[in-house]
C-alpha cells in the first residue's frame, strides 16, 4: 500500500466515516478500511461540496452522474477481494474515487468513462494525489478493454440490465471476480460472479441503486 494521501484537514472526519459508516456496518477487510481512511474523498467533488463529501450518501459530480456512497464503494471493493498483484478493470470512472481506492490495493487499475469531461477531471485528481498506477480511457466500458485482459477483478459502478458478455470473457479464468449491479433502472442487485475456467459461479448480494450503464451491452441513451 502506498504512503498516506490523507494528510489534510479532513483526516478526523474520514476516521469517523470509516468507523460509523463502514466498520459498524460490517466492512471488515483491514486493507479496504485503511484505503478509505487515507484517500481524500473531498478532492473528487467540487469545492462547494467539500462539507458534505464524507456524508453517508452519493453526491453529484456533473453530467447527471454521481460519486457513490462511501459504504457502497467499500462494500464493492471488499467483495472484489483485491490482492496486491492484481490487475483490476473498473467500468464507470465517474469522479475517480473508486479507482483511487482500488489503486491502493492492486498493482494496476484500468478504468473507463464515457463522459470525456469526467475522465479528464478524474485524471487531474489522480495527478494531484500522485497516483500513477491508473490507466483511464474514454469510451464505452460495456465492451470492456480487451487489450489488457484478462483481469483478476472487474467492477462495474453503473447499473446494467444484464451482465455484458465481453466482461465475462475478459475475466481471468483463474478465479477472476466480477461485481456488477444488475436489474432495472431504478433498483438493482449487486451480482458477484467468479470464473473458474469456463465455469462462472454467480450469487446475488445486496440491493442497490446506480445510474445506468449506457452502451452497447447496457442501456441505450433513451433508457431502453
Ligand atoms: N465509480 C465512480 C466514482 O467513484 O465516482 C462512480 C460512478 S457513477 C455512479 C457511474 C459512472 O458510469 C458515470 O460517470 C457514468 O458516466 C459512467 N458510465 C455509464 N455508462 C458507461 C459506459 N458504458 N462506459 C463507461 N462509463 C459509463
Amino acid at each position: 500500500m502506498t504512503a498516506a494521501r490523507g494528510n489534510d484537514a479532513f483526516g478526523m472526519v474520514r476516521d469517523r466515516m470509516v468507523e460509523e459508516q463502514l466498520a459498524r456496518r460490517g466492512i471488515r477487510d483491514p486493507r479496504v478500511l485503511t484505503a478509505m481512511r487515507l484517500t481524500a474523498r473531498h478532492l473528487f467533488v467540487e469545492e462547494a461540496l467539500w462539507p458534505r463529501a464524507y456524508g453517508d450518501h452519493p453526491l453529484p459530480i456533473g453530467q447527471g452522474q454521481t460519486i457513490s456512497q462511501p459504504y457502497m464503494v467499500a462494500l464493492m471493493t471488499q467483495t472484489l477481494e483485491v490482492e496486491p498483484e492484481d490487475r483490476i478493470l473498473e467500468i464507470g470512472t465517474g469522479s475517480g474515487y473508486q479507482a483511487a481506492i482500488l489503486s491502493m490495493l492492486a498493482a494496476k487499475v484500468f478504468t473507463i468513462e464515457r463522459h470525456g469531461a469526467l475522465a479528464r477531471r478524474a485524471r487531474e485528481a489522480f495527478d494531484a494525489l500522485d497516483i500513477h498506477n491508473i490507466a483511464i480511457r474514454i469510451g464505452d466500458g460495456s465492451i470492456g478493454w480487451s487489450s489488457y485482459a484478462p483481469y483478476n477483478g472487474i467492477i462495474v459502478t453503473a447499473a446494467s440490465p444484464d451482465v455484458p458478455g465481453p466482461l465475462l470473457e475478459q475475466l481471468s479464468p483463474e478465479g477472476g471476480r466480477l461485481v456488477i449491479p444488475v436489474g432495472g433502472q431504478s433498483f438493482q442487485q449487486l451480482r458477484v460472479i467468479t470464473r473458474h475456467g469456463e465455469k462462472y459461479d454467480t450469487r446475488d448480494d445486496v440491493g442497490c441503486t446506480f445510474v445506468p450503464l449506457v452502451g452497447r451491452h447496457g442501456w441505450s441513451e433513451d433508457g431502453k
